[in-house]
């Protein structure tokens, strides 16, 4: 498989100060060292970035659980999850259907010196799956924009553009080490079926300066079997 990334992207999407931040991301500019600790070294993100992006503490916690030879980061955006891969995995598949955001990937991954062990793709996962082969698969996907936590109750199937219970089935195709990264107000019996009648399913809370943020659920060989049963 060879990476279709081409970084002809004009930078003036991507935004790297805070003069030249939108008014509405301002809020995020405090935050730029906790997203990336190498922000100062010339990191790029695009609009969409500083809100989605995986802080980096989080991304290095679930770089650990995940580690292994080959691992699939489907949804990468500007890269904040597969940098971290990089560091614990083998080799990383970083798939993006946005041509700046697959250009900030790779440039920032570059800062952080792993570059060389990312594959970059253009285009869309839920069609590459057939020609994918990996241990494990990170799945990031779109929340449906910015108003994800006003429904009470975040519905996978109907609140992720592609259909997030589709998207985990087709995943399977590739492995059953799926994590997946979803809203704190996720429906949890929903994640928790997507493992099937007797298989467990290990879901974390990620909170951050003491609140709740995001959930991440394992599943297949990455559940800690171990921790799930001394806690039961
Ligand atoms: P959010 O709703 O969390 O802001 P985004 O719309 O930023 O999510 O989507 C998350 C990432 O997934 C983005 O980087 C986007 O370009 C990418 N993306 C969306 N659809 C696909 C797809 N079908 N295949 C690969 N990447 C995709």
């Amino acid at each position: 498989m060879s990476s279709s990334f081409q970084s002809t992207t004009p930078e003036k999407r991507v935004h790297c100060s805070a003069e030249t931040m939108p008014d509405f991301l301002k809020k995020y500019w405090t935050q730029r060292s906790i997203l990336f600790t190498k922000y100062k070294e010339g990191i790029l993100m695009d609009e969409e970035g500083w809100y989605s992006v995986t802080p980096e503490d989080v991304a290095i916690h679930i770089a650990e659980r995940c580690r292994c030879d080959i691992i699939i980061d489907a949804f990468c955006g500007v890269g904040g999850n597969a940098i971290q891969f990089a560091f614990t995995c083998h080799q990383v598949i970083a798939i993006d259907i946005d041509e700046t955001k697959l250009m900030c990937a790779k440039h920032n991954a570059m800062i952080y010196g792993v570059a060389d062990r990312i594959e970059f793709i253009l285009g869309d996962y839920l069609k590459l799956i057939p020609k994918l082969k990996a241990d494990v698969v990170f799945l990031s996907p779109p929340w449906g924009g910015p108003n994800y936590l006003s429904a009470k109750t975040f519905d996978i199937k109907t609140m992720i553009p592609m259909d997030g219970e589709k998207l985990y089935r087709e995943s399977l195709k590739i492995t059953n080490n799926i994590a997946y990264y979803l809203p704190r107000n996720v429906n949890i019996q929903q994640i928790t079926n997507l493992a099937g009648r007797g298989n467990t399913c290990e879901i974390q809370e990620v909170y951050i300066n003491g609140k709740l943020k995001t959930m991440v659920a394992y599943y297949g060989e990455l559940v800690d079997m171990d921790f799930c049963e001394n806690n039961a």
